[in-house]
């Protein structure tokens, strides 16, 4: 994008400090375009995860080397590693941005002597970073669709966990492809890259970059998500890219994969209908709150024991759509789904520091009307609540289960 030609939705705003100055030598910045980096959400007094880096561009819209360009900010917005930097060959510069503690938008200014532009960063409030990376393909919109379904999680999950340092020589496996290295060198505390890819053999793969430890432990994620233009389409197209990031994210942190033996019962290859359930107490009182206190049909909290995405999902046919149940894409296009206490003590089941009175309201269906629902034609758009397969892969490339979405 290019701060002399400011267009609807970007972060970036033009300051022409002297436009009259524009008349200038050639060697004169004529304008200062965006690389990247911009527009990227923080905790507060946090390097941002990626560098910030501008083009200088002359008259004829040439690289101008060998310019100096200053970077500056208020006082709450943090500070720069280098408050002066000289354009490289093509004209380039670029610093590291430390934000302030001001939770919201922060903003850097970048100045040459006679042109100056803003770039944004959002500060959370939240120390546990997840840091989203997306394949070019995604439209700015889709990007936010996305970005908001796994910010919903920085809401809840409030503690920071150690930052993973990768070592220099670092290779991603196999089965995460052309994921692409941190420019930081280290994972901070959950990273999520989504590719657009054409050749999948289902809609959707996850992995898992690093190999994973035990069960039950909390540690930095890498998670490596391809998916088909025709799903991204879909999603898109039904309002649902944010209700499948928020979902996925969850997966992420390790909701339903690395549970260990936070699980009980789970269904074994030939079995169907296992009592599967999650009886950690906290988590257990949260479901009972919210209507479980009368639910009599088994243990609690009652997991997903009859799809085929089982014992990775609450039991859809209880927990009706919330954003965990594996019948969270139940609900009308758009309506986000519910990241119900129930989940959220899940979460601190598994270690993460959480704040419960963030999760959204949420009460169980009423019974019945899940098998009800079940029996009904598919919802507007033609979309079925067991969805498309999509395989799920992770732990060192074992293909571990199918989930329908
Ligand atoms: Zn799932």
């Amino acid at each position: 994008m290019s701060f002399g030609a400011p267009r609807l939705g970007l972060l970036a705003v033009v300051v022409l400090l002297h436009s009259a100055c524009l008349m200038v030598p050639e060697e004169e910045v004529f304008e200062i375009e965006f690389v990247s980096g911009d527009g990227q959400i923080q905790g507060r007094e946090r390097q941002l995860n990626e560098p910030v880096v501008v083009q200088a561009l002359d008259e004829d819209g040439h690289p101008a080397s060998g310019v100096e360009l200053s970077f500056s900010t208020d006082p709450p917005s943090g500070s720069v590693d280098f408050n002066s930097v000289t354009t490289d060959s093509i004209g380039r510069a670029s610093v590291w941005w430390t934000l302030g503690d001001l939770v919201g938008r922060q903003i850097l200014t970048v100045r040459s002597r006679t042109l100056g532009a803003a770039i944004s960063a959002t500060a959370r409030e939240s120390d546990f970073d997840v840091h989203l990376v997306t394949d070019p393909g995604f439209t700015p919109e889709q990007v936010e669709a996305m970005r908001a379904g796994t910010e919903r999680w920085t809401d809840v999950i409030t503690g920071d966990i150690p930052d993973f340092r990768l070592p220099p020589d670092y290779r991603p496996p196999s089965r995460c492809l052309d994921a692409k290295k941190p420019t930081s060198g280290a994972i901070d505390d959950m990273r999520i890259e989504v590719r657009i890819r054409a050749d999948l053999s289902a809609p959707m793969v996850l992995a898992f970059c690093e190999a994973t430890e035990s069960p039950v432990s909390l540690r930095p994620f890498w998670l490596y998500i391809q998916v088909t233009p025709s799903f991204v389409q879909r999603l898109h197209s039904e309002s649902r890219l944010r209700e499948w990031m928020a979902h996925t994210t969850g997966h992420g942190l390790g909701y339903g994969l690395f549970w260990g033996s936070l699980l009980h019962n789970p269904v074994d290859e030939a079995g169907v209908g296992a009592d599967t359930h999650f009886p950690d107490p906290a988590t257990v009182a949260a479901f009972d709150a919210a209507g479980g206190a009368a639910w009599t049909e088994g243990t609690k909290v009652p997991v997903e024991n009859a799809e085929e995405n089982r014992d990775i999902h609450w039991r859809g046919d209880v927990l009706g759509h919330e954003i965990m149940s594996s019948w969270y894409t139940m609900g009308m296009p758009g309506d986000n789904p519910p990241l119900s206490a129930i989940t959220v003590q899940a979460m601190a089941a598994l270690g993460y520091e959480v704040d419960v009175s963030m999760a959204d309201p949420y009460t169980l269906p009423a019974t019945g009307t899940m098998a009800e629902w079940d029996l009904e034609p598919h919802g507007p758009g033609g979309w079925p609540v067991h969805g498309e397969p999509a395989e799920l892969i992770y732990d060192r490339g074992h293909i571990v289960g199918i989930v329908y979405r």
